[in-house]
Formats: C-alpha cells, structure tokens, sequence
C-alpha cells in the first residue's frame, strides 16, 4: 500500500532502501540467510543457547543469599518462566526452518511479535512485562555469540552494501541505544516519539545519514521490508513509491550528495566573513571515535565532547584511567587545537543503569548532570581527574553543564583544586592553566551572567536545553515538538543577551546547541555577535558555507531588528531577508 507519513527532520539528506523494524539495539541482530543443508544446524544452535540461558538462570537461582530481597526469586522465577514458554523457545525454530533465516533473526521476529502483544494490555503490570521479555531474548542472545556454529562455519553475514540498503524503523530508541548504531552503517533512522533536539535525534544527527523523529504510527504501519523513502530534508517518509516518484528522488538524492561533495572543497578555507572577521567553527562529539569525521571536517576545535556516552552501554563505569584514555586520544587527535570537555551531563533522558539515581518524578528537572556529580563527589572527582591528566597532551578547556547557582559553580571549583591536589599528591602533570566554563543553558544562568563571569573563563551557550527550559516543554517529547521554537522572542532575547554580555566583558562565548548547526539561523546569531559555533561535524562544512557569504555590517543590524521584534511572522520575514 502507498502512503506518505511527515516527520521532523533531523538529518538532512535521502535514503531509499527496505524497512527493518527495530525495538532496541540492545537487541538488533544480523539478518542473514542459511542454506538448506545448515538448517537444522542453526535449529541446533538456538536449543544449545536456549539450554545454555536455562542453566545460567539456574545458577543464578542457586547462588542467591538466603538474605536476598524476595523480589530477586520471583524475578528469577519469571524469566525462567518466559523460557520456557513455548512461544519463546520453540517458534523461533519454525521461523527458522520456514524463513531460514539465522537464529538470532528469527528469535528477535518472535520477541517483537510478543512485545506488541503486551503492549497491547491493558494492565500496567502486564505491560511491563515485555521488559523482562526482552532481558530474556538478550541473554539468549548473548549465549548464541557465545556458542559456536555447529554442523561448519559463518553461514553469513550482512555486507555493508546489505546494511545501507536497510532502513532502521523503530517506535522509540534511547540515546544509549542510538549510540550502538554507530557500529553499522544503515541507510536511514525513523521513529515515531522524540523531538529534535533530543539526545537521541543529536546522535542520529551524528550518524550522517538521514533521519526523522516524531512519525507516530510509522512502526504500526510500516512492515518489515517495505520499500522506503526517507527525505530528510522535508520531513517526509514514502512507503511503497510508484516508479514516478521512486526516480524524481533518486535525482533528488544525486543533487544532495553532489552538494555535500562540493561542501568538501571548503575544508582548508580559513573561516571568516565577507569583511574578514574570524569565526571559530568547532565540533561536537560523543565518543573518541567520532574524531575521524572531525578529521574530515576541519573544525578548530571540539567544542562539545558530550563525555556521558563513554558512559553508556557498559556494565559498569568506565575508571580513571579509561576515562583518561579517551580524552588523551581526542586531546592528541586535535594537536593542540582546543578540546572543550563537558563533564558528566547524566539524567533526563540520558541514563545509564549503574548510576541512576532512581525514579525522578521530573527527570529534566531532576538530579542532572552537575547536580547529580555534585551530589556523587567521588564520581566527579574520578572524572576530572582523568580530564586534568589528559591536560598535558593537548589543549584542554574543561566544561560545566547545567549550573544555575553561584553554589554550584563554587563547589566544582572547589572540586576541581582538590582533583588537582589529588593528582600533585600523585605526582601526576597536569595543565595548571586549563580553563574552565560554564554552560548557559538554564534561564537562570542567562539572567544572571556577572555571577558566571566573575568565576568561569568562558561560556558555552545550550541552546537545546535553555529552549527546553525557558518555554517548558520536554525536548524529547514529540507531542509538545511543535512548541519548540528556537525563534521564540524569549529565547532570542537570552542569546542575544549572553553573547552582548560576554563580549562586552571579554568572556569567550560560543553556542554548542543545534541552532548553531543550523544554516538558516547562522547570520542571525552571527549578527548578535557570536564568533564561536560549536556543531555536528558534518554540518560543519554548510556553516562555514554561510559564514563565508555573510557581511556582518548588513547581518547586525537586521538581526537586531529581528530582536526588537514580537510578532513571529514579521521575525520569519525578517530571517527570510536576513539570509537571502
Ligand atoms: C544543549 O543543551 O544545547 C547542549 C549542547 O547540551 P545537550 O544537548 O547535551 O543537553
Ligand atoms: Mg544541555
């Protein structure tokens, strides 16, 4: 059936390939074909996993303190229960030998199967249920990586070319789950929740291939293998396209990737406007392996190493010295350009299993990211000592993320000197210069600027979160997405102001926020005095685009008309001049 489904775009750029329907990365798994002769080796293989869950539930069982709280045997008892379910460890082997597909596949066709059943229900206990369902398929398939192929070798795995062809459709994906992805290399993301600004569109957005958020009943209506059509630039999803259209964006599609190849020709052009005024255009990260597209980017500098990620998807929290590892690899790949580490910004919707600080009745409001390390000192001071260590092998700036309180920036500082003691202790080098900066992305914050300039080397403006928080909507909630507006006169006014501000008192200030990966908002920020974007790397090349065609003496004064302005058609016209 053909029918068209809009989006918000995150990720600009076309994509036609064959829906794959997801739940979690946790749980993705190869898709691949076994021949006749091995399919009742592969049937072998998944009773083998099977047993082999079966016993580690039971040793687990065994194991227990007499102590223990009752609710681990029941939970226990549960899973066990689940396995043995014939649905779980017996239909999987006919999705095998009908479809012969590979164990894994068929074991995770099965789970969703049985997931949307439960989601259906009306209980909330049963509802649930289809969590533990999933840790079930994941030991399961844990034990299927673990075990080997009887009856020969790999009966196959997908070829790159396969995985770029594959169109990850999902209802919802976590930042910890979009993160796993960067291991692939699929042609396109959708999925039905999330905002634009969400972590998990923000690492979507890192993936370089396009991506939308907010479709609402694409997992619903979509099946598996459909023929897609993702526009990442319009915010439109074509499922099943009759030939017409499968080739206008096909052409499309040409055009896009001949723009971005043209893009590439700027990377070694210095980066300053018309008049020859410099702008710094830096990158953000999540991981050190994200340093070969900064590489291709010629950004200056990172100016957002978001380090919560090194966080995520691990059984336990990375140590001093993994920590150190990583910022030494980014601060060595950089050669001395700056390297702005963010310390840890954990909470909202960005959680990580070990360190969560329970059920937070608000969680963006909740114990985040400077509150939670304040609140966790060891933690903090683990961190920032990793981060001083790696000091001495590049240019490091050391960043704080969400502070609101003069307390707040005190009690780092003071935190700070004691990692430095620590380490003096040690007899451990460290940069004694590293600067260190505050984020703007609470109100708060912005109103209250001197407070931040007196004690911080620099500023970092949030513009994802200080949008959030100024007009009280949930950044990763699609259903308040349309009252997320980075023109709103409010938040216009707490840039326009920071930036004024910091400049007048010779505070370095830059944006790392999406607006300022945003082409269609560079000259207005430009026009408000800002030098410093901080982005995506792959957006890096379009920003510097603009930065080179704009004459500041005609942006400044239109951007500041655009500030006087409270009507959002006439700002709309006014940005419409500004960038033509
Ligand atoms: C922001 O809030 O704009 C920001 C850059 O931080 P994050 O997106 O990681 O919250
Ligand atoms: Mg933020």
């Amino acid at each position: 059936m053909n029918f068209v489904l809009h989006g918000a775009p995150v990720s600009a750029g076309i994509s036609i390939g064959h829906a794959h329907l997801v739940s979690s990365a946790r749980l993705e798994a190869a898709h691949y074909e076994i021949p006749a002769s091995q399919v009742q080796a592969e049937i072998l293989r998944f009773d083998a996993a099977i047993a082999r869950a079966r016993q580690e539930l039971a040793a687990l069982e065994g194991q227990m303190p007499d102590d223990a709280p009752s609710e681990f045997d029941a939970f226990i008892n549960l899973h066990r229960m689940i396995l043995a379910d014939s649905s779980l460890s017996h239909e999987p082997r006919d999705i095998i030998r009908e479809r012969r597909t590979n164990a894994e596949w068929a074991l995770v066709q099965q789970m969703e199967t049985l997931v949307g059943q439960f989601e259906e229900m009306e209980d909330p206990y049963l509802r649930e249920r289809r969590q533990d369902i999933e840790q079930v398929v994941e030991r399961v398939l844990k034990a299927l990586q673990a075990g080997l192929r009887p009856g020969g070798g790999p009966a196959g795995e997908p070829s790159a070319s396969a995985e770029q062809n594959m169109i990850v459709v999902a209802h919802d994906l976590s930042p910890a789950d979009m993160i796993l992805f960067k291991r692939h290399k699929f042609g396109a993301f959708v999925t039905d929740a999330g905002g634009v600004t969400s972590h998990t569109a923000i690492v979507a957005r890192s993936l370089n291939i396009p991506a939308l958020v907010g479709l609402h009943t694409a997992r619903d209506m979509i099946r598996e293998n459909d023929v897609l059509i993702v526009d990442g630039i319009q915010g439109v999803l074509v499922v099943d396209p009759d030939p017409l259209v499968l080739a206008e964006y096909k052409l499309r599609q040409s055009q896009h990737a001949l723009e971005r190849q043209k893009l590439k020709r700027l990377k070694a052009t210095p980066s300053a406007t018309l008049d020859g005024t410099p702008i710094e255009l830096f990158a953000n990260i999540e991981l050190p392996q994200d340093m070969a597209e900064v590489k291709d980017s010629g950004a200056q500098g990172i100016g957002l190493f978001r380090t919560e990620f090194l966080f995520m998807n691990r059984d336990s929290l990375p140590t001093e010295d993994e920590q150190f590892e990583s910022y030494r690899e980014v601060a060595k790949a950089m050669e001395g350009k700056p390297v702005v580490i963010r310390t840890l910004d954990l909470g909202a919707d960005k959680t990580v299993s070990e360190v969560d600080g329970g059920e937070m009745p608000n969680p963006a409001l909740g114990l985040r990211a400077i509150r939670y390390c304040l609140a966790e000192p060891q933690l903090f001071l683990a961190q920032l000592r990793a981060i001083l260590r790696a000091s001495t092998h590049g240019k490091i700036r050391i960043l704080l993320p969400m502070l609101a309180h003069a307390h707040e920036i005190e009690q780092s500082l003071q935190l700070l000197k004691q990692a430095k003691q620590q380490l003096e202790e040690r007899k451990i080098a460290y940069d004694k210069s590293v600067e260190v900066g505050g984020m703007i992305e609470v109100p708060a914050a912005a109103l209250a600027l001197p407070m931040f300039m007196r004690h911080l080397d620099f500023l970092s403006i949030g513009t994802n979160d200080l949008i959030q928080y100024t007009l009280a909507i949930d950044r990763t909630d699609d259903k308040v997405a349309h009252l997320y507006d980075p023109l709103h006169p409010a938040v216009l006014h707490l840039i326009a102001h920071t930036i004024q501000a910091a400049n007048r008192g010779g505070t370095p200030v830059a944006v790392c926020g999406e607006m300022a990966g945003d082409a269609a908002l560079t000259r207005l920020l430009l026009g408000f005095g800002l030098r410093n974007f901080s982005m995506h790397p792959q957006q890096l090349l379009a920003i510097k685009e603009r930065v080179l065609r704009t004459n500041l003496a005609e942006a400044h004064p239109l951007a500041q008309r655009v500030l006087r302005q409270s009507d959002p058609a006439k700002t709309r016209e006014l940005l419409a001049k500004l960038n033509a």
